[in-house]
């Protein structure tokens, strides 16, 4: 039987894309952006609907979809390199624009670009803009190269929205911008993030009651997609939350594809994105060998809230700023390599792996530093292994096994004080 939270999600996920699909008989009008640095709060303060293009090419790829997506996009040219979000969604368009739910996406009215840290985003929503005919606005988010925000950085952020950002979604929705409307918004999506934040942490108890990689996906998506400040994102995370807690108490660990993990061998921290093609079996490979995957990257990429930042209703716009300038995806290298520290040794982790992902230029490179340098600071022993997002044909399944049951020797191993690797 399903839990109240994953029953929830399915209901909220399922009103969501029906009110996409009959978009164009109720004139409600919707607005395509990306997942890090999304402005949720802003679109739905303006009753504009939400669509991220990179849930739909995952969902394409967890569907069985993505590969004749691929093949469509590669066909019109698009190049074996090219990020595989990209032409899954670009085939997908292709195809009929057929979202996750098996419902039609409109078209949209506006596209946001929200740029923070992959240089992808701006070609794809070049790719975008030569097929749709609407307006078009970038968010520029400075990079944090040095690894802070300033004060000059947030007010960059803060003048384009409000002369450029704002005064479009106005135009576009017929609505004027409703400050305390977002306020609301804001206020309820930090109810959201404390609950959140809750759950992942939850994975620092032993046996974790989560996994933080696999199965904090389904925790994120509310968060990451069209229902941050909402109610219904509040509601979830609430009985998210219950419901986790009810597995510390009980000392039970993580849900996996198998059922419940009962013994908890390996605790590891993972950075990089899922396959998404092979979801439950590369999750398998993992729940098989007795390993939870105790803290992720990837479930930061939509926002890190667990160094303390929340959407702020007392600042608007200022925290939606930071909140883009604070995306995963928009943090240095020394900052992805003090947070995978950080990480192994909070949640007395074994260890840490790396999925690399061939088709993601902007975060596979650097990943052997972030190896080298994670192992020297925390003397406890990396992986390395490589597939891609929702292209199959480059999960090989034998040479990630082999890799992962020789990485969980290496743990074994250095228990036992023997010769490590
Ligand atoms: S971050 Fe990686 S996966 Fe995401 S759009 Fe950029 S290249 Fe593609």
């Amino acid at each position: 039987m399903k839990d109240t939270s994953q029953l929830r999600q399915k209901k909220m996920l399922a009103d969501h894309f029906g009110r996409l699909a009959r978009a164009e008989e109720t004139g409600e009008k919707s607005v395509y952006t990306f997942v890090p640095g999304n402005l949720t709060e802003l679109i739905l303060s303006f009753d504009l609907l939400p669509v991220l293009p990179e849930i739909n090419a995952l969902q394409s790829g967890m569907r069985g979809k993505s590969r004749e997506y691929i093949a469509v996009a590669e066909r019109l040219g698009h190049s074996e390199d090219v990020c595989t979000y990209v032409k899954s969604d670009i085939g997908m368009m292709k195809s009929g624009n057929v979202g996750p739910t098996g419902e039609r996406l409109p078209a949209p009215s506006l596209l946001l670009l929200s740029y923070t840290g992959c240089f992808t985003f701006l070609k794809w929503f070049e790719l975008l803009k030569e097929e749709y005919h609407c307006p078009i606005v970038m968010l520029h988010v400075p990079y944090q190269g040095d690894g802070k925000i300033t004060e000059s950085m947030r007010s960059y952020v803060v003048e384009q929205l409000r002369r450029k950002v704002i005064p479009l979604m106005e135009e576009v929705s017929g609505r004027a911008y409703d400050e305390d409307r977002l306020k609301e918004a804001l206020a309820l999506s930090a109810k959201a993030e404390d609950d959140l934040v809750w759950v992942l942490e939850s994975a620092k108890n032993r046996p974790s009651p989560i996994d933080a990689y696999f199965g904090a996906v389904y925790y994120i998506g509310p968060m990451f997609s069209a229902f941050r400040g909402t109610q219904g994102a509040v509601d979830y995370y609430q009985s998210l939350r219950s419901e986790i807690e009810q597995r510390v108490v009980e000392r039970r660990g993580p849900l996996t594809p198998d059922g419940e993990l009962e013994n908890e061998r390996y605790r590891v921290v993972v950075e990089g994105p899922p396959n998404w093609t092979s979801f439950r079996e590369f999750w398998k490979m993992f729940a098989d060998e007795g390993a939870v995957v105790v803290a992720s990257t990837y479930t930061k990429v939509g926002g890190v809230y667990d160094t303390g930042f929340r959407h702020d209703p007392e600042h608007p716009l200022e925290s939606l700023a930071d909140y883009c300038m604070g995306c995963y995806t928009n943090l240095s290298l020394p900052q992805r390599v003090s947070m995978l520290a950080r990480y192994v040794t909070d949640y007395r982790a074994d260890g840490f792996l790396i999925n690399s992902i061939k088709s993601c230029n902007s975060f596979s490179a650097g990943q052997l530093h972030i190896l080298r340098e994670v192992e020297n600071r925390v003397g406890r022993p990396g992986g390395f292994i490589e597939s891609d997002l929702v292209d199959p044909r480059y999960f090989s399944a034998s040479n990630i096994k082999n890799r992962l049951e020789s990485y969980f020797q290496m743990i074994e191993q250095k228990r036992s004080g023997g010769a490590s690797a």
